[in-house]
């Protein structure tokens, strides 16, 4: 009888406002208090909530900013700041989690993952994902145990960019695909057993919700705001996919993300969103029905997941660098091993030249939540501008009739008005919205794509 096995973190709480509680929920695991890992971000707009409990309770604890890349320097700079507390938070993204978990682990001491996004299935498995100082898939660091708390402020997360959460249903579309593959194949989880009937449930919920509330969630991240459809996505990206995965399995999927990362243009690209590309390349693997496919597809399109090469940013790869993202994914050392078939690299090229056809056939718009948003012909996700590059923006936009808007998370502005520009909170991110069909406008905006 083959051993079966089900991981889950030693509590999972999600409400509102629990960010403002850490010291009560750090106070079990001992007196000498909390040595917390914070994105910088993250404690730019939330230091205060971070600090205010501890200070209230005169509980002992030491903020520290991550560094920006879950890497073995960065692991061990906190294993040796951390010795002398009670517990390790780490508060941010996917990065920051698993450099807390990573660290927890080397010495020895429970952690409190509290995610700031729902942008990854990562915060409640026993595995750190380890990548080299310059970004590129490293290993994957298996862990004795999970987290010992997964704490979710809804309220933080659902402030989040909208498009965190989305990459957060592509991390967490895959869950029930890939669970699948390692189902049929009877494979041996990282955890080292097969799936258990209870993790392929979760794995299934987690889709059907996904399907069911993600768009609406979307829609109501967009617009600013935390709805019930909300609160079901942030379970699903975080808890479901989280024991999902863990407990039944990856395949195709991540496998093609791990790939990808030798591919510069993509480290721009969110993990989730990659992830989608990912569970596309294995349904044509598959030759799932093209019912399913088509489904799957326009899924993603609608909240901005990556679906084509030029969505990935890789439109126009020559056969020989795309073969490298197939041979890497093919690895010892990854997940494709799992699917119920043998697959070669020369499989994975063809899928992921043939997803990228399908998906360019296939119209589904962009959703948005806002009238302005509606008729739009496409937005881009822009990265952080200078002061020069928001003048340059302003003065190529202002040459056409057409209105664009610029929207970050709940604020809209007028994206022709330097003052509209400048009101936007760059840290986060913007979306442009266009109103026009152009590619000779595209091109001149590409420079300032995220
Ligand atoms: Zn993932």
């Amino acid at each position: 009888m083959a051993r079966i096995k089900i991981c889950s973190p030693g509590e999972y709480i999600q409400g509102n406002g629990e960010i403002k509680r850490l010291s009560e929920h750090a106070a079990p695991f001992g007196d000498k208090g909390a040595y917390i890992i914070v994105d910088s971000f993250i404690y730019k707009n939330y230091g205060q909530d971070i600090e205010g409990s501890f200070k209230a309770d005169g509980r002992p604890y030491k903020v520290a900013v991550f560094g920006g890349e879950c890497c073995q320097t960065e692991i061990k700079k906190h294993c040796a700041a951390s010795t002398s507390y009670s517990v390790i938070i780490g508060i941010g993204g996917g990065k920051t989690l698993d450099t807390s978990k990573a660290a927890g682990y080397y010495n020895n001491m429970p952690v409190m993952i509290v995610p700031t996004a729902a942008s990854s299935d990562a915060p409640c498995s026993r595995l750190s994902v380890v990548y080299t100082e310059s970004g590129e898939f490293e290993d994957y660091l298996p862990l004795p145990k999970n987290p010992d708390m997964v704490l979710v402020d809804t309220d933080v997360v659902a402030k989040a960019p909208a498009r965190f959460l989305a990459a957060g249903i592509g991390d967490a579309l895959a869950t029930y695909y890939e669970a699948a593959a390692c189902v049929a194949s009877n494979a041996v989880t990282m955890t080292g057993g097969h799936s258990t009937l209870a993790a392929f449930s979760l794995a299934k919920l987690c889709r059907d919700t996904l399907l069911e509330d993600g768009i609406k969630a979307y829609q109501a991240v967009l617009s600013g705001v935390r709805t019930k459809a909300v609160e079901n996505v942030i379970e699903a990206n975080t808890y479901l996919s989280g024991i999902g995965f863990e407990s039944c399995g990856l395949a195709a999927a991540h496998a093609v993300h791990n790939g990808m990362t030798v591919l510069e243009e993509t480290h721009k690209l969110l993990h989730g969103e990659k992830v989608a590309f990912g569970t596309i390349t294995q349904l044509v693997l598959e030759n799932c029905p093209s019912e399913e496919l088509t489904k799957i597809i326009a899924f993603c399109k609608k909240i901005g997941l990556p679906t084509t090469f030029a969505d990935l940013g890789i439109e126009g790869i020559d056969d020989d660098r795309l073969m490298k993202v197939a041979e890497l994914s093919c690895a010892d050392n990854d997940t494709m091993g799992n699917m119920p078939f043998d697959v070669e690299p020369g499989d994975v090229f063809s899928a992921m030249k043939a997803a990228d056809f399908i998906a360019s056939g296939i119209a589904s718009p962009k959703i948005g939540a806002r009238p302005a948003v509606a008729d739009a012909k496409c937005t881009m996700s822009l990265r952080k501008l200078n002061m020069d590059e928001i003048k340059d923006l302003s003065s190529i936009l202002s040459k056409y009739q057409e209105d664009f808007e610029i929207m970050s998370g709940k604020y809209i502005s007028d994206a022709k008005s330097m003052l509209g520009l400048l009101n936007i909170d760059w840290d986060r991110g913007a979306e442009l919205i266009i109103h026009r069909d152009d590619p000779a406008l595209i091109k001149s905006i590409k420079k300032f794509v995220r």
